[in-house]
């Protein structure tokens, strides 16, 4: 591991932004302030997992987090042996979570002499977490935020299907800057951010070679995946059309008025071919690819062919009204 870190780090540097954009690939979304979530934090961080989907991810066996889990427990009397059946006990790998007023008052957490958690690991610090929106209808209706709310490192953990181990992480780090090195215009993009075309070249000899060591860009399954098309050039995974390099470092024109403080938001974006959802793992290196970010806003809860098979319809149901669509410009 040391003598890799130490290869990697001898590489030419990646112009800034794009460094960033693959960098960025470990990390969770943003979260509110107000949600039991992490902000950007990385991927193996401690996970949260509903009681519920804990039941699964127990039948099947144990599973390895790299910075543990806290199972959410639903108010409500959990019985000891069960939870015991579950290998759960109560602030060592589980918290109760309070999401409504009503558990609240049903369930004071003082009447029970409880405390609101304080650690991630093991033990937690107490036996509950608070997430009580504010409420105008009574006067004592002040939102209830109890247990990782510190500034510094607020938030409980992550949803436990954007979860990935740190080798997992950086695998996906590496076969995603490999399919940038895919780009038509990949090289041109990085010089015309800075870098010199020897520094380009040795790093993405450096980067492919690294990948063929490592098992990583299998060209048919990348292909399948929508990731690169048949002549191995980098494509939106929904609208097919070749990324072009600099998509990676140009800001997007955000819409006025919906203006986000994060400035590093490119035309290109992280995409998910398999979208993030409960129940399975989908941050894994054959399930990433690169596409646009308008491409990817549209695909996101979907999934592809779902969203493909939505566009086809729209199509068929203007054209069957009589709409005549004019032919895009002719380099689309
Ligand atoms: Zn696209």
């Amino acid at each position: 591991m040391a003598k890799r870190r130490e290869t990697m780090s001898n590489l030419p540097k990646l112009p800034e932004l794009l460094h960033r954009k693959i960098y960025k690939t470990g990390q969770t979304r943003g979260a509110d302030d107000d949600v039991i979530y992490q902000n950007r934090v990385s991927r193996n961080s401690t996970v949260l997992i509903p009681l519920n989907e804990w039941k699964h991810i127990h039948a099947f066996g144990h599973i390895d987090f790299d910075n543990g889990y806290i199972v959410l427990l639903p108010l409500g009397l959990q019985r000891e042996s069960e939870l015991r059946q579950l290998n759960l006990t109560l602030g060592e790998n589980c918290l109760y979570f309070y999401e409504t007023r009503q558990e609240w008052e049903l369930y004071n957490p003082s009447k029970r002499q409880w405390h609101f958690a304080t650690s991630r690991i093991a033990p937690l610090g107490g036996q509950y977490v608070a997430r009580i929106p504010a409420t105008t209808a009574r006067e004592d209706g002040g939102k209830i935020n109890l247990g990782f709310t510190d500034t510094k490192s607020k938030g409980a953990g992550i949803r436990w299907y954007e979860y990935a181990s740190a080798s997992t992480i950086e695998q996906c780090r590496l076969q995603l800057e490999a399919i940038y090195w895919h780009c038509f215009d990949a090289e041109e993009a990085v010089i015309k951010a800075g870098m010199s075309q020897n520094n380009a070249r040795t790093r993405q000899q450096r980067i492919l070679q690294k990948c063929k060591e490592t098992g990583l860009l299998d060209y048919e399954k990348l292909i399948q995946a929508r990731i690169l098309n048949s002549a191995h050039q980098t494509v939106c995974p929904l609208c097919l059309e070749p990324i072009s390099g600099k998509g990676f470092m140009t800001r997007i024109a955000q819409a006025e008025g919906r203006e986000i403080p994060d400035l590093t938001i490119t035309e290109v974006s992280l995409f998910h071919i398999v979208e993030l959802r409960s129940g399975e793992f989908n941050h894994r290196p054959y399930n990433l690819g690169w596409g646009h970010h308008h491409c990817n806003v549209v695909a996101k809860d979907a999934g592809i062919m779902p969203t493909l098979i939505w566009l086809k319809s729209l199509l068929d149901r203007n054209l069957k009204n009589g709409v005549k669509i004019p032919a895009p410009p002719k380099d689309q």
